[in-house]
């Protein structure tokens, strides 16, 4: 069973209860028909007995005005005359009405007819009961009344009705009844396997999509299986969400391969030169000294990149782990300006102006990292005897932090791409940086749902700016 389809499992199931129900239906439904149709019988057999009572009569002397002798029957009985009514039904609806003497000690069928009469020769007369004789396999009911008109004593009717007639009643009924219960459990059948096909048929998109992907690695392929609410079009939905998501991470991962691989190129392509250089038409000690500078600069720059790297996949790879909590954001911005202040690079002044106790929901670590980035470049791009001045302000319930320098700014052009990631705006510096820089500050921004952006002329100076909602 567990090889079989889904398919053949929900139509076994459905049909085997719908058999089942069928079965049971057919059984009580008969049950309450032969009940119906004895009632019915019985009924029949007391009511042509019932109406045939008033017809017996009896008469003293015989007066011919008083008499039909075309339509009624007269016997001689007693002392008088026996009238049996022209309207005495001997057979009605299957039902035989006997007249019988019992004068005399004896038993004699004086009108009508009793097709069991040898065979009931020694059956008691049982006023109004019904009684039940079988012969010869056929059942009959039997239903007797002792006549009680004026004059008439010891004459009974018998009716007599055969049980086979409602048996061929009920025959007929179950044989219709079978008939139509079974083009039901039919067309609900093929109904029902036809409807768990159809219902299914997106499972096979959704297992065809799977197997296109897991052979050709297509993680483009998405199921379309129309509108719809109910659970298989959640899953569909669920699947190309994944399948979307998947695309996309995998996308990030190449495009972020590539672009590593593009950036560790040149430093490497630099050493290999320097070093077969030096090995190679390295004569004089400033030869020597001049490729193992230029080799250690490459080498520095690839350290960078390396640390660069493995911070952002960190943080593209482990958000989660960065839990976010409750932060003086006012007490970071001046712990780190004191201790940045303290590198006084190109003899750089920082000054600060921060505006006390202002918390924000964050992560301290990537909060601390952010400022150190936009303070580091503030001072990597500054000019000599230069100044950044970082500012700390609140505005309508959001914290705006801002790192001013008067240095090298950034040109119109390359001002929408420093947030980019590798972008270096200036090739003839790439040894200062990895280009990931404002890419992580950016994604660090977001994290804590801010925003970062920067205003900047050439030659005269940037500000950077980061807003983030106050707690
Ligand atoms: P890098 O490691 O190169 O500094 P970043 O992502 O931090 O990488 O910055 C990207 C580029 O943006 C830098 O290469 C530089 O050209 C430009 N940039 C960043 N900060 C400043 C700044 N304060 N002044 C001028 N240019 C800047």
């Amino acid at each position: 069973m567990k090889n079989k389809t889904i398919r053949f499992k929900i139509t076994l199931w459905f049909s085997v209860s719908l058999i089942i129900v069928v079965i049971l239906s057919f059984v009580s439904f008969m049950t309450v028909s032969k009940r119906v149709v004895k009632h019915t019988t019985i009924n029949v057999l007391q009511e042509a007995v019932e109406q045939n009572l008033d017809e017996v009569e009896y008469h003293d002397e015989m007066i011919d005005d008083e008499l039909d002798f075309d339509a009624d029957y007269y016997m001689k009985y007693k002392d008088g005359w026996l009238e049996i009514d022209d309207d005495y039904l001997t057979l009605v609806n299957g039902v035989t009405c006997a007249v019988y003497d019992f004068a005399g000690g004896t038993r004699d069928l004086i009108f009508g007819e009793d097709p069991i009469a040898a065979e009931t020769k020694n059956t008691p007369f049982e006023n109004r009961q019904i009684q039940n004789i079988k012969i010869d396999e056929i059942n009959y009911y039997i239903y007797d009344r002792k006549v009680k008109n004026k004059g008439v004593e010891d004459i009974w009717i018998r009716g007599v009705i055969s049980g086979e007639q409602s048996a061929g009643e009920i025959t007929d009924i179950s044989k219709l009844t079978v008939t139509i219960l079974l083009l039901i459990l039919l067309i609900a059948i093929i109904g029902g396997n036809i409807i768990a096909g159809r219902m299914l048929d997106p499972m096979k998109q959704i297992t065809e999509a799977a197997s296109q992907i897991s052979r050709g690695n297509d993680l483009k392929k998405r199921i379309d299986i129309g509108d719809g609410k109910d659970e298989v079009h959640r899953l569909a939905d669920s699947f190309n969400n994944m399948m979307t998501r998947l695309d996309e991470a995998f996308e990030r991962e190449q495009q972020f391969t590539s672009d590593v691989s593009h950036e560790l190129r040149t430093p490497i392509s630099v050493i290999m030169a320097q070093s077969e250089f030096a090995l190679e038409n390295g004569e004089t000690e400033e030869d020597y000294i001049d490729a193992l500078g230029s080799i250690n600069r490459q080498s520095r720059k690839m350290s960078r990149l390396v640390n660069d790297m493995l911070a952002f996949a960190r943080l593209g790879k482990e958000k989660s782990v960065y839990t976010k909590e409750s932060l003086n954001l006012s007490e970071i911005c001046r712990s780190i300006c004191d201790e940045m202040a303290l590198i006084g690079d190109k003899n750089i002044r920082l000054e600060s102006e921060i505006c006390p106790n202002i918390h924000i929901e964050g992560n301290e670590e990537l909060i601390s990292r952010l400022l150190v980035n936009l303070i580091g470049n503030a001072y990597k791009y500054g000019k000599e005897n230069g100044n950044i001045r970082v500012e700390l302000t609140a505005d309508r319930g959001q914290a705006m932090v801002s790192v001013t320098d008067d240095g090298i700014g950034i040109s119109e052009e390359d001002l929408p791409k420093v947030f980019n990631r590798f972008y270096q705006a200036d090739s003839s510096r790439t040894d200062k940086g990895s280009g990931l820089g404002l890419f992580m500050a950016k994604e660090i921004a977001q994290f804590h749902n801010g925003d970062i952006f920067v205003e900047s002329r050439l030659g005269e100076g940037s500000r950077f700016f980061v807003k983030i909602k106050i707690l």
